[in-house]
């Protein structure tokens, strides 16, 4: 406008030719035409792969299929009522000539426990097609998030997709809403085998030999009880040393209703109900002669412990593996469960103060 009207006599053409109401009219159907344009452009605005997204997604078939699933997650139900936090997934796959859009979402109850939005959805997947659609026909899971930030699965969520999906070729999808960009990585990013935690000599772990043979036989002990009735040849024992010199030690125990008690849980149960909350070091075992597994699940509760001590500038808990003939590998819970998340990270202040108030110190002092 300051262009155009540089005098009276222009400014008096322009009155003349636009008169106030044909000026108002005009300025309503601008702003009409202009607000349905942003309308267009709102509901057109597409999902886009990031570039290093598009090394992992190369067909376009699949790449439509990532998008589809975004749309629909979006719409996903949940009832996070005690944390807030809302996780919506959804995959989408052909199956049989046929494409299916499947969703999940998280719900929470009571002390806290939850169903998470990971296994909510391939329940649901094996409900509808089958388990054999779920480990061979689903290639994705999209997640529908604020933001896509570094976290992935919990441990527990791993070992289900570990268990349901062909989870070698699984990919994770995260469709960020603010810029509708699309975050793509492997599932087996979140995976590291045990047979990767580094083999190590007695001498090299950080413990005194006296301490190191305490929780071998801790564990090894540990492990002739649990409850093993639906166990299939997976029963470890635990052995926990505490900053305060404590042992701690616990077996799995099965149960009917398949609500599975592990022993890392189980020792850092046992501590936090001494109000022993810093460990040094955890110490898994298994038959003789053979590396045990770690569940994911075991290593979530390891890493949410091993937060509490990076929290008051201690070391990480040393997670250690014996073969039961004097052999080692070792590890963190950090480097075992990578893209973890914790209590820690969410509400630093709370567990700072959580801490303060609920640690106790030996008589001597020492943590
Ligand atoms: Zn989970």
């Amino acid at each position: 406008m300051f262009f155009f009207v540089r005098n009276h006599q222009s400014l008096a053409w322009l009155l003349r030719l636009f008169n106030p109401s044909s000026l108002a009219i005009a300025l309503v159907s601008v702003l009409s035409v202009l607000s349905l344009c942003l309308m267009r452009a709102d509901s057109r605005a597409a999902w886009r792969l990031t570039d290093d997204s598009k090394l992992l997604v190369t067909e376009s078939k699949l790449r439509e299929q990532i998008f589809h699933a975004l749309d629909a997650a979006a719409k996903a139900g949940t009832d996070p009522h005690i944390s807030h936090f809302q996780v919506r997934a959804a995959t989408a796959f052909e199956k049989d000539g046929v494409d299916h859009v499947v969703v999940g979402g998280n719900t929470e109850y009571d002390v806290p426990e939850a169903i998470h939005a990971e296994p909510s959805l391939l329940n649901h997947v094996t409900a509808l097609y089958g388990a054999d659609a779920t480990r061979h026909s689903v290639r994705f899971i999209a997640f529908y998030a604020q933001r896509c930030g570094g976290s992935a699965s919990c441990g527990d969520c791993r070992d289900y997709q570990l268990a349901a999906t062909d989870s070698e070729h699984l990919l994770v999808a995260c469709g960020q809403v603010s810029d509708r960009s699309v975050h793509v990585t492997r599932f087996t990013d979140q995976i590291v085998c045990e047979r990767n935690f580094p083999v190590v000599e007695a001498q090299k772990i950080p413990l005194s030999a006296g301490d190191l043979d305490r929780l071998v036989r801790a564990a090894q002990q540990a492990r002739q009880g649990g409850v093993t009735l639906f166990t299939n040849g997976h029963n470890t024992g635990a052995a926990a040393l505490s900053s305060r010199d404590q042992i701690y030690r616990a077996a799995g125990a099965d149960d009917a209703a398949f609500h599975y008690r592990y022993p890392i849980g189980g020792v850092l149960q046992q501590a936090a109900t001494e109000r022993d909350y810093f460990m040094r070091a955890i110490l898994i075992t298994g038959a003789e002669g053979e590396w045990p597994r770690v569940s994911y699940r075991d290593r979530q509760y390891g890493y949410e412990g091993s937060s509490f001590n990076q929290q008051v500038g201690k070391p990480p808990i040393v997670l250690i593996l014996s073969n039961g003939q004097g052999q080692f590998r070792m590890t963190t819970f950090e480097a075992a469960l990578p893209k973890a998340f914790s209590t820690a990270a969410f509400m630093p202040e709370a567990v700072k103060n959580f801490l303060e108030t609920h640690r106790l110190s030996n008589s001597a002092g020492r943590e």
